[in-house]
């Protein structure tokens, strides 16, 4: 995944000064060495990082290190601290307008990822409560208006597209009309996706620039591949000389890209990253936190989004039939065939294990842990029966024997899910009660 190689740099860097008490000055050079070579491989602008090592070696160097307890986890700290920073210091959210609609403009190269995006802030937006309009002003790619509507449909979005002959082949028009559009349909965001072309040209700007003079937008989103490496910075420049923007999107953080782009836009440019794009899909999608980037890049660990996207995966009406049955001690096997299910679609669990601090080592273990067995899970409890499923108190040896051979299992595997299942039906009560569940050999969570 993005960062993993440097990721993993940075580990065995510091795992270097883990075993020294005192660190020397040679100590601190050879790490920040070690720190500007990890970063310049993975692709960061040479201003960037140098800027960055010289602010890491200089604290290194002081009192903060050489008073410290354990002065190589003070290192980590400083690095992580500036990281932070680098990554744009603190979050920011997206600014409403007070005289709706709040118009959200998007820019960027072709295949940056603007359309899926468009589609993405529509669907994030419509479960906060908002009603989104998403407007095709890229009226160069002949199949740039059904994508969108693609899209649309797939968000549960409206999309507004030109009526044939009123205002055809001009993108400021439609946008303009657009947002008439949406003030008296009282649509309260509209996302205005531009075209974009495969290089940055003086027509693309030209044409962007009118887009952003017509409608005023809120936000300008300048939204950029994670995978297109050095040629960041350059392309983040040419679009803020160009048509400038209040926020950068970096779209294909999931791919094998090296990071650098992440790690150099927003120094370079001096625009906060507000959202991060991690899939084709559309809940491939995340609020930008840098604190929780820079943790999740140095391996610390990034509890917080883990937990935001399991509540968005849970199903909040199933969530409180759930409740209900603990609540009442009436959980059944087939709720616990539901919750599987579910955990499925928080996305694959090497992802997952990758928000987790130290979690590196465990991923291949468990790399297709959890289809599996979700499939073995599914195929024993549908050789239950309704009551079975029900009241899993009746399986005694017969009727285990039984399902297991309805099934192709053995024993020992009905066994072990029935087990698993009662160590859920208990955890789920205890955080019922508002305790802290305790995962075997991890301590709480
Ligand atoms: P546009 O030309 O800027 O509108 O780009 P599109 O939205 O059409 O995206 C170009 C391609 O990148 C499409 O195939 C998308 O499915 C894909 N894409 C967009 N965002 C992501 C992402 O975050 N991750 C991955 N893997 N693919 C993405």
């Amino acid at each position: 995944a993005t960062f993993g190689t440097l990721s993993d740099r940075l580990a065995d860097t510091f795992k270097n000064l883990r075993n020294k008490g005192k660190l020397s000055p040679a100590d601190v050079d050879g790490t920040v060495r070690e720190i500007r070579r990890a970063l310049l491989d993975a692709d960061v602008a040479f201003d960037v990082v140098k800027a960055f090592t010289t602010t890491v070696r200089e604290r290194a160097l002081g009192d903060e290190v050489s008073k410290a307890l354990n002065p190589a986890q003070q290192v980590v700290q400083i690095v992580n601290e500036e990281l932070v920073e680098i990554l744009g210091g603190t979050q920011r959210r997206l600014e409403f307008s007070k005289n709706p609609p709040t118009v959200i403009m998007l820019a960027g190269l072709q295949g940056a990822g603007k359309t899926t995006l468009a589609g993405k802030l529509a669907k994030w937006l419509a479960k906060d409560g908002h009603t989104p309009l998403l407007v095709a002003a890229d009226l160069q790619r002949p199949n740039a208006v059904q994508q969108l509507q693609v899209v649309g449909e797939q968000a549960g979005a409206a999309v507004f597209a030109p009526e044939p002959g009123n205002g055809v082949g001009d993108p400021v028009k439609v946008a303009k009309q657009a947002i008439k559009f949406a003030r008296d349909k009282v649509y309260d965001t509209v996302i205005v996706d531009t075209a974009g072309r495969l290089g940055v040209d003086a027509d693309l700007m030209k044409q962007a620039s009118n887009i952003r003079k017509a409608v005023d937008p809120d936000e300008v989103l300048f939204v950029i591949d994670a995978m297109i490496g050095q040629d960041a910075v350059a392309t983040a420049k040419a679009f803020q000389e160009g048509v400038d923007f209040t926020g950068v999107v970096l779209s294909k953080l999931d791919g094998d890209a090296r990071g650098g782009a992440a790690l150099s836009v927003a120094s370079v440019t001096g625009r906060p990253i507000m959202f991060a794009s991690t899939g084709e899909s559309l809940d491939d999608f995340e609020p930008f936190h840098p604190d929780r980037m820079a943790s999740r890049i140095l391996d610390l660990g990034d509890i917080l989004s883990l937990i935001e996207q399991a509540q968005q995966a849970f199903d909040e009406d199933e969530a409180m039939a759930v409740a209900q049955k603990i609540a009442t001690d009436s959980f059944t096997l087939d709720d616990f065939l539901k919750q599987m299910q579910q955990l499925r679609k928080m996305g694959s669990i090497k992802g997952m294990l990758g928000m987790l601090p130290g979690a590196k080592g465990m991923r291949e273990q468990l790399e297709n842990f959890d289809e599996r067995e979700i499939v073995r899970t599914e195929a024993i409890i549908q050789s239950m029966t309704p009551q079975e499923r029900e009241l899993p108190k009746l399986l005694n040896g017969s009727r285990r024997l039984r399902i297991a051979k309805g099934c192709g299992m053995t024993v020992t595997d009905v066994n072990q899910l029935v087990q698993r299942f009662e160590q859920a039906a208990k955890m789920m009560k205890t955080v019922a009660k508002g305790g802290v569940p305790q995962v075997p050999g991890m301590g709480p969570i």
